[in-house]
């Protein structure tokens, strides 16, 4: 049973509403947690705010990403960077779901990226993919709204209008599968840029993951 305050019955029961398994580890310096957690849209809801089409968008790239980095189905957060636009939306998604932060420099951003953009690399292995959505799938009256409200030539209805119409294009991403929604690539010639955080330090806590 879905939380209705955190997404509508209708999103909830499409066919395709991104899931993930994610990996952690116990407790800091301690080894992996075997046991891995389950991350549905309602926690990125509960972490972002609200639900929106950024939020949506970023969530199936990445489960499509990760699909690609995690053949098992594990996403292992302790492993992850990646780089983001500087969305509110999907840059909470990016750092939710893969464990990547800014102040750590594992979460860089990219201004040239678009919303759904991605580039995730699996650090222990160093594989690197890039993921954006498939251009035909993103409702150009989104965009339009959009830029609407932005221009601040506006009625307070066009506030809502723009909501549902986020609402819509969520449903609609949540309807297909996400390798149907995404275009992903290997990057194997990807030189990863210096991190837009300053060096404050290096993340610790999962230091001793692999102790035996
Ligand atoms: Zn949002």
């Amino acid at each position: 049973m879905s939380d209705t305050l955190l997404i509508p019955d209708w999103l909830a029961r499409a066919p395709h509403l991104p899931r993930f398994q994610v990996r952690d580890t116990l407790h800091k310096y301690g080894r992996y947690d075997p046991r891995p957690k389950t991350v549905i849209i309602e926690d990125l809801v509960r972490f972002h705010g609200h639900l929106c089409g950024g939020l949506m968008e970023a969530a199936v790239a990445l489960r499509a990403a990760l699909d690609v980095l995690f053949p098992d189905g594990v996403i292992d957060r302790t492993d992850l960077a990646i780089i983001s636009n500087n969305s509110a939306c999907g840059g909470d998604v990016a750092t939710y779901l893969t464990g990547a932060r800014a102040r750590f420099g594992a979460h860089i951003i990219d201004l040239g990226l678009s919303g759904g953009e991605f580039i995730v690399r699996k650090v222990s292995t160093g594989e690197t993919v890039h993921v954006r959505m498939r251009p035909e799938v993103y409702p150009r009256e989104v965009k339009a709204q959009m830029r609407k409200l932005e221009s601040g030539d506006f009625m307070a209805e066009d506030v809502d209008l723009f909501g549902d119409l986020q609402w819509a294009y969520a449903g609609l991403l949540a309807s297909m599968p996400p390798s149907q929604a995404t275009l992903v690539d290997f990057l194997t010639e990807f030189s990863w840029p210096e991190p837009t955080c300053q060096n404050l330090g290096r993340r610790r806590d999962n230091d001793f993951k692999d102790a035996s």
